[in-house]
């Protein structure tokens, strides 16, 4: 079958598209034939490598993808051959007392689809019965692609984790991911207002154009955080903070959260190490909240929103599979708005 791959971790151009065999699935398993992947912030790391990864080369990347299955293990019974199916990327034991729990993304062996097991930058990828999801009657296989780990991911933090409300001033730094751009929708959603940042003109329209109150270029504007604090908050402060940039905009966040507000961190883009003033924490009681994907139940509760239309993922850009290093290497410039995604077949 035509894949993408890495024979080595380095740069983008060390990905390959050539022939490996078909995936073969155990009895829980189903077998896909992909029409579309989504690229994801993963990749990245992935193919750059990190200490302690050790990966059985070749591997196929990708973490998002949709297509029609094509068989199914002997013990699966709730897809059939045939089915239209989007994909939960996250994969657990199935057996911990996590799993037995839903609490899924707790399992010690929790891991994202392309990061330990072949992914789906290829004409067949595999995935247990579990984490797949049947699409409605004509729902586009494009945005099937692109919503799954950036809409989990997004209603976790949010619905979950930061317990957002009604009212609530909500500030999503960097608009322009896939989290973010679902983050902006899901606060929407629940009746926040949002303020978010960007570094380009471009970027801003499009942010304000999918329900964003107040959009800030922080390029233009290098004391944004003065004017989000005194201007757009009256000194008041930010309810909820999503920070998934790390390094470059922790500290900002910290200094721009209310008394008694809450900071939840998905990522860490720029960079997984800074300093902080430990003093904003105790003084203003912050809460600082965690979070990484989803369960199986939230994958579910949010793709039913985007099967309805509720949420509809921002599709920015769309390359052939022999396009992916030009794909992954638009994503790592930071160049999107909303996800880009690969045509497989
Ligand atoms: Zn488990």
């Amino acid at each position: 079958m035509k894949a993408a791959f890495i024979k080595n971790h380095g740069s983008s151009d060390q990905l390959l598209v050539g022939d490996l065999e078909v995936p073969k699935i155990k009895t829980t398993e189903v077998l896909v034939k992909a029409k579309y992947g989504a690229l994801n912030h993963i990749d990245v790391f992935l193919i750059k490598g990190w200490p302690g990864l050790k990966l059985s080369m070749p591997h196929v990347l990708g973490s998002d993808g949709s297509g029609i299955v094509k068989e199914v293990g002997a013990a699966v019974t709730t897809i059939r051959e045939g089915d239209k199916v989007a994909i939960n990327p996250g994969l657990s034991c199935g057996k911990c007392e996590y799993c037995l729990s839903g609490n899924q993304n707790f399992c010690k062996i929790f891991s994202i689809l392309g990061e330990h097991k072949w992914g789906t930058y290829c004409e067949y990828f595999k995935i247990p019965e579990e984490n797949a999801i049947q699409l409605p009657t004509n729902f586009s296989y494009e945005l099937a692609a692109a919503a799954p780990l950036a809409y989990l991911t997004a209603w976790r933090l949010l619905k979950t984790q930061a317990k957002i409300k009604k009212d609530e001033l909500v500030l999503i730094h960097g608009a322009g991911g896939g989290v973010s751009t679902a983050a902006i929708q899901i606060a929407k959603y629940f009746g926040a207002k949002v303020i978010t940042t960007t570094s380009d003109q471009e970027k801003m329209k499009k942010a304000k154009a999918i329900g964003a109150d107040h959009v800030i270029n922080y390029k233009a504007n290098p004391n944004y955080s003065k004017t989000i604090y005194s201007e757009l908050t009256q000194k008041r402060g930010i309810d909820v903070i999503v920070d998934s940039v790390g390094k470059l905009t922790l500290p900002i966040s910290l200094r721009l959260l209310k008394p008694g507000g809450r900071l939840v961190i998905p990522g860490a883009t720029t960079g997984p190490t800074t300093e902080i003033d430990i003093r904003q924490i105790f003084w203003k009681q912050l809460k600082i909240i965690g979070s990484t994907m989803s369960n199986q139940k939230e994958f579910r509760e949010v793709m039913n929103l985007v099967f309805n239309g509720v949420l509809r993922p921002v599709i920015d850009k769309k390359f052939q599979l022999e396009e992916i290093i030009d794909a992954e290497n638009y994503l790592n410039e930071s160049k999107q708005f909303g996800k880009v995604i690969v045509e497989i077949s």
